[in-house]
């Protein structure tokens, strides 16, 4: 299997997992707003609530995702080649690694604590 497929399968059941989700939580908070008495509104109430988790699972894929091809030394962007950087955190303050890709521009940052960075 190649490495598209792969990721065609990946996506599709993270698509399916959400869907599954959202319409679990569409009908939790449905039935919460109604016992809430909110009536009429608590369709929207359901629709709004699935959409935020919707919205919020998939960053969290896209960030997953992201730092996969980050530790793999790739762009997530481009595909090209990128290279991290580290500055030591000093008193207290945590240490970040950076990523900036010369093709692209794609740049990200992460606090990352590493054994040399100053407690
Ligand atoms: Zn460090
Ligand atoms: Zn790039």
């Amino acid at each position: 299997m190649g490495h598209r497929a792969h990721e065609g399968l990946e996506t599709a059941a993270w698509g399916g997992l959400s869907l599954l989700v959202a319409v679990g939580w569409f009908a939790t908070a449905r039935g919460l707003a109604f016992r809430w008495g909110l009536g009429e509104a608590a369709g929207g109430i359901g629709v709004a609530t699935a959409a935020t988790l919707v919205v919020v699972l998939w960053s969290w894929r896209s960030r997953d995702r992201q730092l996969e091809a980050l530790a793999g030394g790739a762009c997530p962007r481009c595909g090209g080649a990128i290279a991290s950087q580290h500055e030591h955190g000093q008193r207290g303050r945590r240490g970040i690694e950076w990523w900036e890709c010369a093709s692209c521009g794609y740049a990200r940052s992460e606090s990352l604590t590493c054994e040399r960075c100053a407690a």
